[in-house]
């Protein structure tokens, strides 16, 4: 029985925030699938969420490069954007599975391109237009997912 929530993002600056709370009940290990369109708002949300757990430095799109590492006060973090992988067997050569041996935090953009080889989410974002803004809907997926929501709030 798995439950969505909605969230309204009426702009830009409400993604960001919604980030940065996300940022605050992040567990050391968790795999967020970012769904949604271009545009839609995936990585001003994975930037806000960066800068809010102490990222200085820039967040870049990972358009070209599939994969961006962060390493942020000990913890690993991830921001994958996969919308240029055409077979999900082009991932095997980003090494993921090592990676995700550590406890880190996996941020992906397009997922459904990395189906099979990528690790399950424990939490699905969904960022859909709505009027000049957005509605997020949030679909845990396992335990770990869930305990995001209730730690933000949604029960
Ligand atoms: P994506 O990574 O999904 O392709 P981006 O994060 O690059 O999308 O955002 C695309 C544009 O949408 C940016 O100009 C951003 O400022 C804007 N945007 C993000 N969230 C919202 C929102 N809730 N309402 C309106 N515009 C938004
Ligand atoms: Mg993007």
């Amino acid at each position: 029985m798995n439950q969505d929530f909605r969230l309204q993002l009426p702009d830009a600056d409400a993604t960001a925030a919604f980030g940065a709370r996300l940022a605050a009940v992040l567990p050391s290990r968790l795999t967020v699938y970012l769904e949604g369109d271009l545009g839609a708002g995936k990585t001003t949300l994975v930037r806000a969420l960066l800068q809010a757990v102490g990222h200085e430095g820039r967040v870049r799109s990972p358009t070209y490069t599939l994969i961006e590492p962060y390493r942020v006060n000990g913890r690993a973090f991830y921001h994958l954007d996969l919308y240029r992988v055409a077979d999900a067997e082009e991932l095997e050569y980003l090494g993921l599975r090592d990676l995700v041996s550590e406890p880190c935090v996996l941020l992906v953009e397009w997922p459904s391109r990395g189906a099979g080889v990528l690790p399950l989410a424990d939490l699905v974002i969904a960022l859909a237009p709505a009027g000049d803004g957005r509605e997020a809907r949030l679909l845990p997926a396992t335990p770990a997912g869930r305990e995001v929501l209730n730690r933000l709030g949604f029960t």
